[in-house]
């Protein structure tokens, strides 16, 4: 840390990810005085923010999922001259492959359903996907969905976009500083402990990812979040991949591939991961996932290795988020859990978290389905498309 410790704080943000520092900007933005950010690692966005695939894209199952996806995209085309950032935006579009006839009926609700949220998604034979891709083996693949919107944007961007633009309106963003534990007064928030002092606030924010249960353990209240390791490859450049190659998903198979750099980044989700802080590539499963890779993209075998890692997917029981104020303790809001497709929706979920708090109900969306009473209430409807 690089600075004194605030010793009070009107709203303080535990977590610099996507989320916090958005939320944070978004505050700052609506007036707040005394934000205060804190983040345990020595950068910000270098947890799941920093090892994500970069995607964003606006098909997706759920009604609330697409408003996001259609909000956020938004907020990032404007991203450049509001805040003075470029974020190599990229509408490159993406492209789901379906092998299971079952995925097939599944999607084709989907798309409908995108369709009347105006979001124009084509539904491909394999013959037009074979002309759009002529350099990835379709085997067994029965259809595809593109849509031109989609595409891909750089998080690390994103991230010091806001950072630098909250801290311009007068937040407070800390490197270096872990929240310790959480006090109350009855069921009120009146301070958060941190690795360097105490601030008092009544106001805290929980947007630690796949920490954010501990967060949660510290206020008394349950987070059904589970981390879950997801591996990444980089590869050398490959001068036959052009430069408007779409993210590509092999949908059943939890594949998927983009272009990066002038190489190939590519990701395949392990069924059988278990839950845990696990940070460091499990080279079996890299091996399965580039056997894979290299079946469906052959020319991945003329590259290199570029570089590799593992993030962790922040995983709840119906993969939506939970985000709002938490109905048992007073002042205690979570803005966690988008299951491995939070990038994108970082923008949107920034500014509802500061309406939340400051206009009392977030109302850009209504953010009900996403609530946390839903789990009191068991009212869970699963998100379909997760990678
Ligand atoms: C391999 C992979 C690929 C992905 N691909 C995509 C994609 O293509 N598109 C997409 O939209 N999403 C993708 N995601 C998901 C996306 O990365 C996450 O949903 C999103 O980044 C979550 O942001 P966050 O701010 O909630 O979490 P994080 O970025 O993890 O931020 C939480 C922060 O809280 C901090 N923290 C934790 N505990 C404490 C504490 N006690 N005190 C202080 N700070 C603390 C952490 O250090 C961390 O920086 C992917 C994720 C992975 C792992």
């Amino acid at each position: 840390m690089n600075q004194e410790l605030p010793r009070t704080a009107d709203v303080v943000i535990i977590g610099g990810g996507v989320m916090g520092t958005s939320t944070a900007y978004h505050l700052a933005r609506k007036g707040v005085r005394r934000v205060v950010l804190i983040e345990k690692e020595p950068f910000f966005g270098v947890m799941s923010t920093g090892r994500c695939a970069g995607g964003i894209r606006h098909q997706f199952s759920t009604e609330i999922n697409i408003r996001f996806s259609l909000e956020s995209i938004r907020m990032l085309e404007r991203f450049p001259e509001e805040m003075d950032q470029d974020i190599d935006l990229r509408f490159v579009g993406y492209l789901f492959l379906l092998t299971h006839e079952e995925d097939v009926a599944a999607f084709r609700q989907n798309v409908a359903l995108q369709h009347r949220l105006g979001v124009m998604t084509r539904w491909l034979t394999p013959e037009a996907i074979q002309q759009l891709i002529p350099q990835v083996n379709l085997e067994g693949v029965r259809a595809g969905t593109f849509y031109e919107r989609d595409g891909l944007c750089d998080p690390s961007s994103v991230v010091q976009g806001y950072v630098k633009n909250a801290r311009r309106l007068g937040a407070q963003l800390l490197t270096g500083v872990t929240a310790t534990g959480i006090r109350k007064q009855g069921n009120r928030i009146v301070a958060v402990e941190t690795s360097h002092g105490t601030i008092a606030t009544p106001v805290v924010v929980n947007a630690c990812g796949a920490w954010s249960p501990h967060i949660g353990r510290m206020a008394g209240v349950d987070i059904p979040i589970q981390p879950l390791r997801r591996q990444i490859v980089v590869t050398t450049p490959l001068p036959d991949i052009p430069p408007d190659f779409p993210f590509i998903i092999f949908f059943r198979e939890a594949l998927y591939f983009h272009r990066e750099g002038e190489g190939i980044l590519t990701g395949k989700s392990n069924p059988n991961e278990t839950p845990g802080y696990k940070l460091e590539v499990d080279p079996e499963w890299e091996l399965i996932h580039m056997e894979e890779a290299m079946y469906r993209l052959p020319l991945l075998e003329k590259a290199g290795l570029l570089s590799h890692w593992a993030g962790l997917y922040e995983v709840t029981p119906d993969a939506h988020p939970i985000m709002g104020r938490v109905p048992t303790v007073e002042g205690f809001y979570v803005v966690a859990g988008f299951s491995g497709h939070g990038f994108m929706h970082g923008p949107i979920a920034g500014l509802l978290m500061a309406e939340e708090i400051v206009d009392g109900r977030a109302h850009t969306i209504d953010i009900s389905p996403f609530r946390y009473d839903r789990f009191l209430v068991g009212d869970l409807k699963p998100e379909y498309n997760v990678v």
